[in-house]
Parts: C-alpha cells; structure tokens; sequence
C-alpha cells in the first residue's frame, strides 16, 4: 500500500484549549459587539482569525532564543539576521522593525508623498492604510481573474500588465512611488505570483524608471507554489526560487510574524545604499536604533532560524497540504471557497452562501459570527467592513469579493482539527437559507475600522 502523507515534524510541547457552549457563545459574542477581534482569546476553540504571528517556534528557535544577543548596538544576533536575509533574499542593506506595518511606516516616510499614486496587487490593508494616511492613492492591478473566485488560475495573485502600464502612462513618474508586489497577495486570497510576472512587472517597471517593492510575508510559501506550478522552476530548491524572486524586487517589507516563523518582527530589505541611508533616520525616530529596530536580540535570533526553516520544502509542503486538506474537505461538503485553495488560509465566499443578507449587512462578518457560534471559531472579514470607506466621498466600499478568511497558523493545529472546522462550516451552511438579516454598525474609527468596529444585529 502507497503510504499516506504525515506532517514533517513531531509535538514536544502542548497548550490546552477551552470547549464551550453555544449559550455562552452568544452571550460573549453579544458582549464583543458582533467584532470577532474583539473577543477574549480563552472564549476561542480553534482560532483561525490570523496566521500572523500566531505560530509555533521549533526546537532550534527556542534554543537560538537562550543565546541571543541582547547588546544595544552591534549585537551578534542583528549581524546573524542580516546574513540570512542577504543569503536567503540577496539584500545588501537591511533594517530590523518591530513587525511588518512599521517595517511599512519607515519606507513609505522616505518613498510615499502626498498626492502620490501607488499602483500594486490588491494591497494589503495595512500597507494600504499607510499609503492613504500620506494622502496618497493605491491603485490595484491585479489580473481580473483573481476576482472570480470559481475560476482556477495558477497565480491569481499575477499583476495585470495593461492596468500597471496605464497607471505608468498616466502620472508623471515623480507622482509613482513605487510598484507593490505582494506575495503571496493576502487580500485576494493568499495567491501567488509567479516569477514569470514578476519578471514582467519588473522590466515594465525599470522601462518607465519606477521601483519595485514585495510586500513579502509570505515569500516562502509563494516559491512553493511556484515550485509547484511554474514548469520552468519545477527542479529548483525552494532557497533557489526564493533568490530568483528576489532578483526582481528593489525593496522589500517582511512582516516576520508570517513566513518568519516567529510571534513578532518584521524587516526591511535595500539594494540601493540612498534609500536605506534615509530610512535609517526614520527607523531610529520610530522603530529603534539601527541594530534592533524594535525587536529583542533573542527575537532576531529566532528569526534567524525561521526564515531558514521556511524556505525548506518539507515545511512548507506538510504547511500547504493541511490548509488543502481543509480546503478538499469544505469542497465535499459543498461550501463554496476560493479557488484555487491559497498558501495559508481558505476563503468561504459569503456573497454565494448568504445572497439573502443584504451587503450593507456585512455577509462576511455575519458568516464569521454564525461560525464562532456554531464551533467556537474565530475567522475574519475579508470584505465591506475591511474595505472601509473611501478617503474622499467617505461612503462605504463594497468590494468584488465578501471574504471570510479561516487563516491556519503555522505548526499549531491537528488535521483532526480541521475536521472540526470543516464540520462546524457544513452546519452553518445547511442552514444558510435561515439566515435574512445581517449586522450594524454602531461605532466606527475613521481609518482601519475592521479592528475596533461595534455592530449590532440588523
Ligand atoms: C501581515 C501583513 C502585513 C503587515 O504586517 P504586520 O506584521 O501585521 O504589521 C503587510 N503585508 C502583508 C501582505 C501582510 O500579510
């Protein structure tokens, strides 16, 4: 007999979870203001809110942990980073920040002025929400085919070329900050782009004199699907993909707490010595000095060994297989998701199992509402409430897709909890014709509200 595919590592250490009672559910559900961020962590069975930061650490993390560096400057540690990053990504200049959004916040003070134009893939809401606070304007060029969320494309996550070009010819290359490329791309669905686009983009890109950023959290798990899907790089290590992806970027945002492997960080990564030299002064005003950038000597250790581990095949591929095997079992059951399955979390399509929910009652956060009350998970919006509202006229955004995202985090769960999740979304969904009205909302913050949002029941 053919043997079954198992996970590449083994448990040493465990962390109990609370069972609850669809009662206490709805009480605490009620006390949270229908805002799954807003819910105690210990009234969460399986939490699948984010995979960002939410891992577990390996053996050889937590020992790099005990013999970290903890010196102000110079610290060994920070060089042991910096050596990966250079090694893994091919980075000549590197700056540690104390997670993702602020490795963001200090390159968009050098890169991003008011009134200027950001073209990219379907941004990323905090790279978004850095971009619209400078007043300036991204504008998503992702292929169209990302928004069909039947069709099964290889690299949804791909920038369509025509819609860059046209953001290219419009504006006076002073007005374009730069191109974002993230991958995988989050907010489309966790797709990847491939090296082929990224070439393109790329060599589009240098013609009109523009650079080129990753928004890279999940670096790692795009080269595995390009390892998978992309013929050309099929017999190429994992490491080898990661470098070529890298050839075609000028910059680079990590948030570490993603394919870093580790709980907090982020990074920055320069081929050019200018723009670094100013960023240098933002990161020590906002981050830290120039060694540490927010983050402890230990944390850059561990990171260290993480970024090491991620881009190994064997991890990556017992990490994408358990989020397909969730993904195949929703597929039996008949709930519609994204497809294809992403890298580190399915995407339930609201809009196609509650059409009788009007979209100003938020489809997705009802969806995540009815789930948690079901089985006591936690998932998140990925639709109206995230897409917030435009910075000009102030109306609500209603986006293509109303997304609820089950992110899986890294080394933490049991394909028998998958099971679970898959069960408890079966449920929801057999009884989806009884569910009419949506949700409120009561309060707001002018920018990123999905964080804080109050609702009520519509
Ligand atoms: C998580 C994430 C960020 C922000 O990183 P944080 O570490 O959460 O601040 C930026 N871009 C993408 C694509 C992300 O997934």
């Amino acid at each position: 007999m053919e043997l079954p595919f198992s996970e590449s590592y083994k448990i040493k250490m465990i962390e109990p979870l609370k069972r609850s009672t669809r009662e206490q559910r709805e009480a605490w559900m009620k006390e949270a203001k229908y805002n799954l961020f807003k819910l105690k962590s210990d009234k969460v069975f399986i939490d699948l809110l984010t995979d960002s930061g939410t891992g577990a650490m390996s053996d050889r993390q937590w020992a790099a942990i005990m013999t970290g560096d903890e010196s102000y400057a110079g610290a060994r540690s920070f060089h042991e980073l910096k050596d990966t990053v250079k090694r893994i990504m091919g980075f000549d200049y590197f700056l540690p920040t104390h997670q993702g959004r602020a490795a963001e916040n200090v390159l968009f003070s050098v890169m991003v002025k008011e009134g200027d134009i950001v073209p990219g893939n379907s941004h990323f809401d905090t790279t978004k929400g850095h971009i619209e606070f400078r007043k300036a304007t991204a504008v998503d060029c992702t292929i169209d085919e990302a928004f069909d969320t039947t069709l099964n494309h290889p690299f949804k996550g791909n920038l369509d070329l025509e819609k860059l070009e046209k953001v290219y010819k419009g504006y006076p290359k002073e007005k374009i900050s730069c191109c974002i490329v993230t991958v995988t791309c989050n907010s489309s669905g966790g797709q990847p782009v491939s090296i082929q686009n990224m070439k393109d983009v790329y060599a589009l890109s240098k013609k009109y004199g523009i650079p080129v950023m990753y928004d890279s959290a999940r670096f790692a798990e795009n080269a595995y699907f390009i390892k998978l899907r992309e013929e050309a790089y099929k017999d190429w290590t994992i490491k080898e993909i990661v470098a070529e992806m890298y050839k075609y970027a000028d910059y680079a945002t990590m948030s570490s707490k993603k394919d870093g492997l580790v709980n907090m960080g982020g990074f920055i990564g320069f081929k050019d010595e200018e723009t670094y030299r100013k960023a240098c002064t933002f990161n020590i005003m906002f981050e830290g000095f120039v060694t540490y950038g927010g983050m402890a000597g230990r944390d850059m250790a561990a990171l260290a060994v993480g970024l090491d581990e991620a881009t190994e095949f064997d991890y990556l591929e017992t990490r994408i297989k358990q989020v397909e095997y969730l993904g195949e079992k929703l597929r039996e059951y008949g709930v519609p998701i994204q497809y294809p399955i992403g890298g580190h979390a399915i995407f339930v399509d609201a809009n196609k199992i509650l059409p009788n929910v009007p979209k100003e009652q938020f489809r997705a956060q009802t969806l995540g509402v009815e789930l948690y009350l079901e089985g006591g998970i936690r998932g998140v919006e990925i639709g109206a409430i995230l897409a917030d509202r435009d910075p000009v006229t102030r109306e609500n955004r209603y986006p293509k897709l109303e997304l609820l995202r089950l992110a899986i985090p890294r080394r933490v769960y049991t394909n028998n909890h998958m099971d679970y999740i898959a069960a408890a979304l079966k449920n929801v969904y057999d009884r989806r014709d009884q569910i009419k009205a949506g949700l409120e909302i009561t309060w707001e913050a002018p920018i990123m509200r999905h964080f804080t949002v109050e609702l009520k029941k519509a």
